[in-house]
């Protein structure tokens, strides 16, 4: 008999697991309350980065000049929604119509647990229950909303009601300057928006190299985007059109629209944990092992809900881990998921991303690092571009020449930090960067240069 197997969430998680699962022969239902493709195509990932690219596409134009061109352009909002929503199905329709394909069962409705084996799904103006062999809760998360905001979706936003936004805020004040913090400030400010960022350290990206933080802030204020630094937010209010956000120490700043970026908290208290015996961490996160199992065998926690790195390539990655775990295409030696070595971007203007070993923290713990670094000042492709700004930088071991990780800023660093991944992912030398026959003119060839 195929195997019965039970997805609640249809983000990148549990599609991902769905889709696999059921290529292995497992006869899998996948509930999902909302849009299949998750809070990544709905909220997330996809609205952010497209209208990140249309922010960027303005500020090309600005920079036309240098690449000998006459150019100037504005917001058309309607088309930019339009632009977004499209987006959204599009992905939505490609990933339900493949788990259809596989023959997915796709149930429309809120699942939760009832035993250590059953999952109730309320759908359609009835509940159904259902077996299953295996169980993934891919529920994803939220954003966090403090008592002091009283989010309303109009001007006082959390994450989730910024893609789109209502409006293109005329003057907005973003709380919190971490990765998704800093997204909004440059995308809104691209867009046109006059941005106040309320930053609680001393820097923004506070988890970040000071060097790359000081890139982004220098950009910030060159494009005059107002910086409240050591400022912690206490209170966010409505007063009329107007948003006031007041600070601990007593500063406060108002503007047309706030909007608040502190961090997720897990989609787990009406999963019915209890009735099936899994154990949440004191946060609501629903940790797993290795295999992404819970302390339950047969049931898996995978995405945001696991307490590892909220990321929609993480997500999917263990949702594959999972389905080859389900159908016993693992062994002892099946490759384990190593969060440590996730590439990640900050999708600003310029773009940043790093992937291993973090270099102040290597140095920190007394670890000996080679640290390398070419500005793309010197690259042909960056000029060619019209775009010098930024570095690639490469870590590696001094001994053995291994790649233990790297930062690019730049353009297209998102991109570019691939060929660093893949380095420190299969432990390759420096030097086989380096003998690697790159394109050229390519922003990549700083990389390599790095590793000389
Ligand atoms: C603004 C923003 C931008 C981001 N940009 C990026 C990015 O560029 N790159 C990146 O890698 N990551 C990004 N992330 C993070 C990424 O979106 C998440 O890590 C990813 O969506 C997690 O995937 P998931 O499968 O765990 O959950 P989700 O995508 O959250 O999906 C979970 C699904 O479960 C459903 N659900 C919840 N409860 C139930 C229930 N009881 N029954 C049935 N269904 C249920 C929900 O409706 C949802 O569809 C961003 C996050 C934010 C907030």
């Amino acid at each position: 008999m195929a195997k019965r197997f039970v997805v609640l969430g249809g983000g990148p998680a549990g599609n991902t697991a769905a889709s696999v699962a059921a290529s292995h022969g497992a006869e899998v239902t996948l509930v999902e309350r909302e849009v299949v493709g998750g809070a990544a195509h709905l909220r997330d990932c996809v609205p952010s980065k497209a209208m990140i690219a249309t922010g960027n596409a303005l500020r090309d134009l600005d920079r036309a000049a240098a690449r000998g061109l006459r150019a100037a352009g504005s917001i058309d909002d309607a088309a930019l929604r339009a632009r977004v929503s499209d987006m959204q199905a599009r992905l939505t329709d490609d990933v339900t119509r493949l788990l259809d394909s596989q023959g997915v069962r796709l149930l429309r409705g809120a699942g939760r647990l009832t035993g250590p084996h059953r999952v109730a799904v309320t759908h359609g103006g009835g509940t159904e229950e259902i077996e299953a062999d295996a169980i993934l809760l891919a529920t994803g998360s939220r954003a966090r909303i403090p008592d002091w905001a009283p989010v309303d979706g109009e001007r006082v936003l959390s994450t989730r009601d910024a893609y789109p936004p209502p409006e293109i805020p005329e003057h907005l004040v973003v709380v919190g300057s971490g990765v998704t913090g800093v997204e909004f400030t440059h995308m809104f400010s691209a867009l046109g928006s006059r941005v106040t960022l309320v930053v609680s350290r001393q820097q923004v990206l506070p988890s970040k190299d000071a060097e790359v933080a000081a890139v982004l802030e220098d950009e910030f204020l060159r494009r005059g985007v107002e910086l409240l630094k050591g400022a912690r937010a206490h209170a966010m209010r409505r007063e009329g059109d107007r948003v006031v956000v007041v600070c601990e120490d007593g500063r406060t700043v108002e503007g047309s629209h706030g909007l608040l970026c502190i961090g997720s908290v897990p989609n787990s208290e009406d999963l019915g944990l209890a009735a099936a015996g899994v154990e949440a961490s004191p946060s609501g996160h629903v940790p797993g092992n290795r295999h992404c199992q819970t302390n339950v065998p047969h049931i898996y926690s995978a995405g945001d809900l696991s307490g590892r790195l909220p990321l929609s390539s993480v997500a999917t990655a263990q949702g594959r881990s999972v389905a080859e775990h389900v159908m016993g295409l693992t062994t002892v030696e099946h490759r384990h998921l190593e969060y440590d070595k996730a590439a990640q971007a900050v999708f600003t203007d310029p773009e940043i991303a790093e992937v291993g070993v973090a270099e102040a923290e290597a140095f920190a713990a007394g670890a000996k690092l080679r640290v390398t670094k070419v500005p793309f000042s010197a690259n042909a492709r960056a000029l060619i571009n019209g775009d010098p700004r930024g570095f690639a930088k490469l870590l590696s071991d001094p001994a053995t020449g291994v790649v233990l990780g790297g930062v690019v800023v730049g353009r297209n660093a998102s991109e570019l930090i691939s060929v660093v991944a893949v380095a420190v992912s299969n432990r390759l030398r420096a030097a086989d960067l380096v003998d690697a026959l790159l394109v050229h003119p390519a922003l990549t060839e700083s990389v390599a240069e790095a590793a000389t």
